[in-house]
């Protein structure tokens, strides 16, 4: 990490754009915003940079994850999974984070620091409604008033985090315009934040958007990774071979990959979500199939046509339907840093009863992308150390997934029976 903050020139020069601090991860990333923003943007820069190495602020903000998030989360030894798939299966369980999920480190991280630089009102937008729960609920301990942007057609769809939200104190406002879900609802939590950005903070709930959003939301994700790391060498007495995450926007796989990327022995894989079918070839899987886009403040890739149009994205986890990824992880493609590969629904529908059933665990369909790769892997490469960031719990998917089945029928993930070891994978 670098902490080469030079002292804070809070408001003095906005004319020179500060030497190297721009957010860019190679060609991606940045801050491409309406001019509107950029001062505010600036703002936040700074006192990011500020509070990221302020003793007093980095206190509070551990407090808050032990005592109120309940962390650190365990490093748990899938044991079952292990015999039946031939590898040494590990899970980071931030499904056992308050509120279910990663998002709460960042949801928590942000508020805080948004009250620090004396801002009175927190906004955020919410697709399926987990990190809009997220944001609601840090703002409810830190005792900020809270306004979720919501489309129509999700506020039907997700009554029961809609209600959380209200019950945790935040106003939802229904956005009832275009195809009133996700996108119309960052349109409108945009307009707001353009008009009110001197007392209101937008919490960003993955690591996208313009700068300084990607690197503030690893910074509070990253400890993930940090715990991970030690968790591995405690309890493992060696670093993994992989460490998996799922990714929507890219934040958890973020968290878990600072931890290990300058571990060179450790490889580091992103799962995607390769939606279904047919469906795949044009919507899943942005890193596999994208192209550069500069969209939501940011340059980085996109799926999108032939004439710079974003597809919706449909996967069958609404956590992971985010059509662009984080900038930085589009740059660790580029360099082979880290490798990208796609899981399709009926496969994480598969993993999901594979955890269930062996581990005694339900876990999110997000997570379960990347656990469906990590039971290949073990299958591929029998005997190795696969570390997998299980990144949310899946209560709230039990009716999504039974519809799914009745639907399409349940895959089985081919394995191996015991302990034998066919290199014969994935089968359909
Ligand atoms: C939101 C969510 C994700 C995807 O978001 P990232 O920013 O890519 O981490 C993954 N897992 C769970 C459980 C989620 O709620």
């Amino acid at each position: 990490m670098n902490h080469s903050q030079t002292a804070n020139h809070a408001a003095a020069d906005s004319a020179a754009p500060a030497t190297k601090d721009d957010g860019f991860f190679g060609i991606y990333g940045g801050t491409f915003s309406p001019e509107a923003l950029m001062p505010i943007l600036e703002d936040l820069r700074v006192a990011f940079r500020h509070y990221q190495t302020d003793e007093d602020f980095l206190n509070d903000f551990r407090t808050i994850l032990r005592d109120w998030c309940g962390r650190p989360t365990p490093l748990y030894y899938a044991e079952n999974l292990s015999r039946r798939f031939g590898a040494k299966i590990w899970f980071k369980r931030e499904d056992l984070m308050h509120g279910g999920a990663h998002k709460t480190n960042n949801a928590a991280g942000q508020v805080l620091l948004a009250k620090r630089m004396g801002k009175r009102r927190i906004i955020a937008e919410t697709g399926a409604g987990q990190h809009g729960v997220a944001t609601a609920m840090a703002c409810a301990k830190l005792g900020m008033p809270c306004v979720i942007y919501m489309g129509a057609v999700d506020v039907a769809r997700q009554s029961p985090n809609v209600e959380r939200m209200k019950l945790l104190g935040a106003e939802v406002v229904a956005v009832e315009s275009g195809g009133k879900t996700l996108k119309d609802a960052i349109n409108d939590a945009l307009r707001d934040w353009i008009a009110t950005c001197e007392t209101t903070h937008y919490v960003i709930g993955t690591a996208a958007g313009p700068h300084p959003f990607p690197t503030m939301v690893k910074f509070f994700q990253q400890v993930i990774g940090r715990e991970a790391r030690a968790q591995c060498l405690d309890q493992v007495g060696q670093l993994p071979d992989y460490a998996l995450a799922c990714i929507g926007g890219g934040s958890n796989a973020i968290g878990l990959f600072s931890g290990f990327v300058d571990d060179e022995s450790v490889k580091l894989i992103g799962v995607e979500p390769g939606g279904e079918g047919i469906e795949t070839q044009k919507h899943g899987a942005v890193l596999c199939k994208g192209s550069l886009a500069v969209l939501h403040g940011m340059r980085t890739l996109g799926l999108q046509d032939e004439d710079g149009q974003i597809f919706e994205t449909h996967s069958i986890s609404a956590g992971l339907d985010y059509p662009l990824i984080g900038p930085e992880h589009a740059y660790l493609r580029d360099l082979h840093r880290a490798e990208y590969v796609a899981i399709n629904d009926d496969e994480a529908v598969a993993a999901f009863h594979e955890i269930a059933h062996y581990e005694g665990i339900i876990p999110a369909l997000e997570s379960s992308h990347a656990v469906a790769y990590g039971l290949h892997l073990a299958q591929s490469h029998p005997g190795s150390t696969i570390l997998i960031n299980l990144s949310g719990r899946g209560d709230k998917d039990m009716a999504h997934v039974k519809q799914y089945v009745a639907q399409h029928g349940l895959r089985r993930i081919a394995h191996p029976s015991t302990s034998s070891h066919g290199p014969q994978g994935d089968k359909s």
